[in-house]
């Protein structure tokens, strides 16, 4: 895919940084599950925090190809970075732009995409994953504020997060056109985190339950009509499957070049194990499904840039990236024997890594429901 020169300079802007701030620290953050509270401010310096956000509400004014490039080139390296730069893009800066009034861009979407904010996107819960219509948190309507109760799950940035964009039932009686989606600050009284997840990967990004007691929002800080937060969340999840697609192209991409060198430089049998067919055929393997994924990723970020459909193309390449993702770490792995299973390699966390790619913004099995739904229809 032919790119322009500034995609290709935001590119090389991401590569060097992750090489060079990100690498080093990235064994012992995943190690100790250690938010990367520097190397995020280092990012939202660099404007990556709001790249696609219009530079009228502080954001970089790009299109959503070189924020998948920025992905691509990040969770190369860490992962964990990648999904909290891809929550405060694609859900929560998106979402506003696209949704939010006049007031709450000035309000909140400015410090968010301008790096001075970080944000969550709380929808999950502890019985509604999946399906996301079974909302139990609750936003009781008191006139010219709602009261929010409930508790949210898995929430990313759930700690460091100032804005959280919370998911919320106000009809249950009108079952999902009931749903409502509200803006809400962290210091709201009645809002705490829990205990941060103790996770098999992504380990340094920080995720944990939002538990909301009789918080108060004002009425300004609903999102679009009343009824209209499950079409918010559903359209939000559709760009964001982009981002995710990224980081799992991003996560295969870096796994695939460690095994390629080390295939090179590693002998068996007197020569190095490339020259073994079967290392090789796992790297032409690998090589194959990368280079699909990429299509398809990028292919899905074109369309949105185009003003075409994207919610089709997002989750073919979302459910195909993470499943290459998995292979292909797996294969890494594999390929550096012994070595591949310990964390100097790296390898052995970017499969740890990998594996949430095929869970959260919607799991592989629910990206064949919608794209089942779609052909079918
Ligand atoms: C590290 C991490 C970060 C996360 N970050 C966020 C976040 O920031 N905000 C947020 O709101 N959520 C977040 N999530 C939640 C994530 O999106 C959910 O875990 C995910 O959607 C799956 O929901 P669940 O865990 O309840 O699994 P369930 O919905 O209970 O699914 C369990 C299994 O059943 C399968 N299944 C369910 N229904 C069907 C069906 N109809 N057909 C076929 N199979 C089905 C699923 O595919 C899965 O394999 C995060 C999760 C993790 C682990």
């Amino acid at each position: 895919m032919k790119l322009s020169e500034e995609q290709k300079m935001i590119r090389n802007i991401a590569r060097e940084f992750a090489e060079n701030e990100l690498l080093p620290g990235v064994i012992e953050r995943d190690k100790s599950a250690l938010y990367p509270k520097v190397q995020i401010a280092q990012m939202q310096n660099l404007g990556f925090l709001g790249m696609t956000t219009d530079p009228r509400y502080g954001g970089g004014g790009m299109d959503i190809l070189s924020y998948v490039l920025v992905m691509e080139e990040i969770s190369k390296i860490d992962a964990s970075c990648g999904v909290i730069i891809s929550v405060n893009n694609s859900l929560v800066c998106w979402g506003l732009e696209e949704y939010g009034t006049e007031e709450q861009k000035e309000k909140y979407l400015r410090p968010l995409a301008s790096g001075q904010m970080l944000g969550a996107f709380c929808l999950s819960e502890p019985e509604a994953g999946s399906d996301a219509t079974s909302q139990n948190t609750t936003a009781e309507d008191k006139g010219d504020h709602y009261v929010l109760n409930g508790i949210k799950n898995w929430i990313t940035n759930g700690k460091y997060a100032d804005i959280y964009l919370i998911i919320a039932q106000t009809h249950p009686e009108k079952g999902h056109h009931g749903i409502n989606a509200f803006i809400v600050e962290a210091n709201s009284e009645g809002l705490t985190t829990g205990e941060k997840e103790d996770k098999m990967g992504i380990r340094s990004s920080d995720t944990c339950s939002v538990l909301l007691n009789e918080v108060k929002v004002p009425k300004e800080n609903r999102i679009g009509e009343d009824g209209f937060g499950f079409k918010f969340a559903m359209n939000t999840l559709n760009g964001g499957r982009i981002g995710i697609a990224a980081q799992a192209l991003g996560i295969a991409a870096g796994a695939y070049e460690r095994a390629l060198a080390y295939s090179k430089e590693r002998k068996a049998f007197g020569v190095p194990i490339s020259h073994h067919q079967d290392v090789a055929f796992k790297l032409a393997d690998m090589a194959t499904l990368l280079e699909a994924s990429r299509l398809l990723v990028y292919e899905a970020a074109q369309d949105k840039d185009a003003g075409r459909p994207y919610d089709i193309s997002s989750s073919i390449a979302k459910l195909y990236a993470a499943e290459a993702a998995m292979k292909i770490t797996t294969e890494a792995v594999q390929i550096h024997g012994g070595y591949g299973h310990v964390r100097e390699y790296h390898v052995e966390r970017m499969m740890r890594d990998a594996k949430i790619t095929q869970i959260y913004e919607g799991t592989s099995e629910i990206q064949k429901l919608i794209i089942s739904r779609s052909i079918l229809r």
